[in-house]
């Protein structure tokens, strides 16, 4: 950077005090703030965009995955099942093969959401963005946030990080980590998209057909198979997760125009081989690109301790364990086409536990880590990234801060007692095999 301005510092009004406020809403976060809220707190939670549900509704995406590994439950939980109950009655949620990931409508999604948050008397505000912390000593005093009120102060006890990239725990100071150690670049990212006019009548329940013709052509687009999610109780939707954008530095302007104009180029290639290769897809449009591009990855925190790859493989268990994860590794290679890299272990044998450690950033007392920018390798986080780890993980973040109650420090939480509460709560917390 070569020059700079003075910028006048205003003073900020304080809008509000709570005792928690969560910073993101996505999954992880709703499932936080509405456990601590459950246990009594008054709670805030912002959002950047005008919706709830981070990737899985503004990323249109469309599935929560990870649920399951053939006879292992990983994911369980209140506020989960609660979700589910919801979206089922609105014919908005669809399990698939023995439930280890569920199909799910994003807008019914995003109004499930702000409805049972709303009736915990969660204070939400959206289109609201977190641009920096206020810190006292080791503690976050208050978080600033932009938005079409201008800037404000929000002050509180006890801080949820959800923003997926760390933003609250970056702001803070806390040591993050970022990209693989090689040459420091992170998953590629994909801008998702809507396909609509698709009739389902005609249309393959397997994209095993449709793999093998895309492979048989060139594209721009670097995947070498098409991955498409009918979204349930719609009449021919579909999401597609297709797009790579590869090379990308995600927090860089120069990252983010990228996502959106090569994710717009294929996502239009993407629709144009459908509609001539696919029975039921002749007339199938874009009819909505996603507007939160699909971020894999960016910043993790460092915590105490660091998930390894080893720890994923060999399904490690911990004593401090607060969620169970059975996803394998599963990384889209940084500057490769999609797919052309086989990952040796996306199958695991066993799940493997999630450390109390892995969620505590480091110089900060009053801060816990929910969602995906969780202390883990390159390699672990491409496992522990997945929706159903990140709610697991939210519903404990919003227990411990309940816990936290009175000094409101994350050392003076007990994990034996927060994985009992969990435990009391159907959250998984050790292995769970039916
Ligand atoms: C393209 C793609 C495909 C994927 N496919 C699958 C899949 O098939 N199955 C599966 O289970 N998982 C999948 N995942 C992984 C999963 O969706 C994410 O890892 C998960 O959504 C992370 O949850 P999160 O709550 O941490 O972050 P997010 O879902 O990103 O939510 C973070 C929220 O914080 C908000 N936010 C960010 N910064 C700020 C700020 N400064 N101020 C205010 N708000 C802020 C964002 O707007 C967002 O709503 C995929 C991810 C991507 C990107």
């Amino acid at each position: 950077m070569s020059a700079f301005v003075d910028f006048p510092q205003p003073s900020v009004p304080v809008s509000g005090t709570y005792d928690l406020v969560v910073c993101g809403g996505g999954l992880s976060g709703c499932a936080a703030a509405w456990n601590a809220a459950k246990r009594g707190l008054n709670v805030m939670l912002l959002e950047h965009y005008h919706k709830l549900g981070g990737v899985p509704v503004s990323g249109i995406l469309g599935i929560i995955s990870g649920l399951k590994l053939e006879k292992e439950i990983t994911v369980d939980g209140l506020f989960f099942r609660e979700i589910l109950r919801r979206l089922e009655q609105l014919n908005g949620s669809q399990a698939r093969d023995g439930g280890w990931a569920y199909r799910v409508d994003p807008e019914k999604l995003d109004l499930v959401l702000l409805q049972m948050l709303q009736e915990v008397r969660v204070k939400i505000l959206l289109q609201t963005t977190l641009i920096a912390v206020g810190r006292d000593r080791r503690e976050i005093a208050y978080v600033v946030t932009a938005s079409k009120q201008g800037l404000e102060a929000w002050k509180a006890a006890f801080f949820i990080d959800d923003t997926g990239d760390a933003d609250a725990a970056y702001m803070a100071g806390c040591p993050t980590q970022y990209g693989r150690p090689s040459d420091g670049k992170v998953q590629s990212s994909s801008l998702t998209f809507k396909l609509a006019g698709i009739d389902l009548e005609q249309a393959p329940r397997s994209m095993a057909e449709a793999t093998a013709l895309w492979r048989k052509e060139r594209h721009m687009t670097p995947t070498n198979h098409t991955v498409i999610t009918y979204l349930p109780g719609t009449s021919g939707e579909a999401a597609v997760n297709m797009t790579h954008i590869l090379n990308c530095d995600p927090l860089t302007h120069e990252g983010q125009e990228r996502i959106r104009r090569e994710g717009m180029m294929q996502a239009m290639e993407i629709a144009e081989f459908f509609r001539k290769n696919l029975p039921g897809f002749r007339n199938c449009y874009v009819a909505q690109t996603a507007m939160q591009p699909g971020i894999r990855e960016t910043r993790r925190i460092a915590g105490a301790y660091i998930l390894t790859e080893e720890d994923v493989i060999c399904g490690r268990d911990f004593a401090d364990e607060i969620a169970r994860s059975g996803w394998g590794i599963d990384i889209h290679v940084p500057d490769k086409v999609h797919g052309e890299t086989p990952m040796p272990h996306f199958c695991l044998q066993k799940s493997y536990g999630i450390p109390f450690r892995c969620i505590v950033p480091q110089g900060i007392d009053n801060l816990l880590i929910a969602g995906r920018p969780v202390s883990a390798t390159h390699e672990a986080f491409s496992s522990s990234r997945i929706n159903g780890t990140c709610i697991a993980i939210g519903e404990v973040c919003g227990i411990a801060a309940a816990m936290a109650r009175g000094l409101w420090k994350t050392q003076q939480i007990d994990v034996t007692q927060l994985q009992a509460e969990a435990e009391a709560q159907h959250g998984i917390v050790h292995r769970h095999v039916i």
